[in-house]
């Protein structure tokens, strides 16, 4: 039977720490707890690193967060070896802040390269010092360093980032939301999760499920690193922090 966990990170990306109570705990040793802060790996996104403090000061180690049998249905997994806290036990929730927010700001980053690259989108990957976005295009005619200014264009503009609910009515009459090329938002549930970016969602809008900082100045110093061939129809972008180091 699948669980249905409270993922509060949809509303707010910024919580690092909470209370929840322990629901289940699977075959494989995975904690299911009543919500959570913690992301579980979806949409190029890695899920969350970090630890639970049991009611009598012990920690459990959490290597990594994924969906059940179910996307409702969100799994910690700990660290091999250590007491696991028991069904009915409440626990102190605490994410490794630093790696998430490294991974807010790249995933808002991968947002920003589809805004200057408005071609359909093959695939993405987030990571905490490079990530990847795959564009179904035969060229892109952009050099790197005019891709990096105009990235830097929006975020030195420092627009807001923002999440806006739709429902699944809205979103089939506004078909052009949607750039991934394979990948359709889940319908079905009545509402559609919308990142916006920009006042009114002037700069862009699309579904998304993950974590992202609050405005594009926070993403911070970024550049491509590197445009690659990946076959004959796909270029891959690759995403690093910094200034573009110097030849
Ligand atoms: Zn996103």
């Amino acid at each position: 039977m699948a669980f249905r966990t409270e993922a509060l990170f949809r509303d707010d990306a910024y919580l690092k720490t909470t209370e929840a109570e322990v629901v289940a705990l699977t075959e494989r040793g995975g904690i299911v707890l009543d919500r959570t802060i913690f992301y579980a790996t979806s949409g190029g996104q890695p899920g969350d690193t970090g630890s639970f403090e049991r009611t009598d000061g012990g920690r459990v180690a959490i290597a990594a967060t994924v969906t059940g049998e179910t996307k409702e249905e969100i799994i910690h997994l700990p660290v091999d070896g250590q007491a696991l806290p028991v069904v009915g036990e409440k626990v102190r929730l605490s994410i490794d802040w630093p790696r998430r927010h490294l991974l807010m700001r790249m995933h808002a980053a991968c947002h920003l390269l589809s805004v200057v690259c408005p071609f359909p989108i093959t695939g993405a990957s987030v990571a905490e010092n490079d990530s990847r976005v795959d564009f179904d295009i035969p060229d892109t005619g952009y050099a790197k360093e005019e891709v990096t200014a105009r990235l830097m264009e929006l975020v030195h503009a420092d627009h807001p980032i923002f999440i806006r609910w739709i429902s699944d009515e809205e979103f089939a009459a506004n078909p052009g939301l949607v750039k991934s090329k394979n990948v359709r938002p889940p319908s079905g549930t009545g509402r559609i999760r919308l990142v916006c970016i920009g006042e009114n969602a002037t700069v862009d809008s699309q579904p998304c499920g993950g974590t992202h900082v609050a405005s594009t100045g926070e993403v911070g110093e970024i550049h491509i690193g590197k445009i690659e061939k990946k076959g004959r129809e796909n270029r891959r972008f690759r995403i690093r922090f910094g200034p573009p180091p110097v030849n």
